[in-house]
């Protein structure tokens, strides 16, 4: 009987592939679809709708050519969207001309929910979103409002 040695090849384990895709995780179709855009999904939820009836259509189209993931299409007469590929960005309202024209609704990790449809509600959000972030600095360097007024007073 021939000896078994460490450079034996398991030839039904290769011809299933058991072994490699039970180690394997399994990548979603939404994984598989935005990969090769490198864009990074930052909401775990969202929505998006565009209404068909306000838009301005073919004279338009810049929100087509702001997405970065190609979600949005030109399908006869009207704005298509590939829900798979939105990542909810908000590149296409921030680019769209007519008000509340694109809806989107996101939920963030900690689990606050944010919408928007105009380009000006994307802008106030984003300042608000910095505010916060420049105020949580302030607290981790200065911890409390003695240290604070301490810094401030020398
Ligand atoms: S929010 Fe708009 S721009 Fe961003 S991925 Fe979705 S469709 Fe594209
Ligand atoms: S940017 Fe707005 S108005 Fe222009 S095609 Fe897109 S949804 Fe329609």
């Amino acid at each position: 009987m021939p000896e078994k040695n460490s450079s034996t090849i398991d030839i039904f384990n290769m011809l299933s592939g058991t072994e490699e895709k039970a180690e394997k995780p399994q990548k979603s179709q939404r994984q598989e679809l935005l990969e090769p855009t490198g864009v990074k999904e930052l909401f775990p939820e969202g929505k998006i709708s565009i209404n068909k009836y306000t838009c301005i259509g073919v004279q338009c189209k810049l929100c087509i050519k702001a997405c970065p993931t190609n979600a949005l299409y030109w399908k006869t007469g009207e704005v298509g969207i590939i829900d798979d590929l939105c990542v909810y960005c908000s590149a296409c309202v921030l680019s769209c001309m007519v008000d509340d024209c694109i809806k989107i609704t996101r939920k963030r990790e900690d689990g606050k929910t944010e919408k928007f449809g105009k380009p000006r509600d994307v802008m106030v959000l984003a300042n608000s979103l910095n505010a916060e972030k420049r105020f949580q600095r302030v607290c981790d360097v200065l911890q409390s409002a003695e240290e604070y007024c301490k810094k401030y007073r020398d």
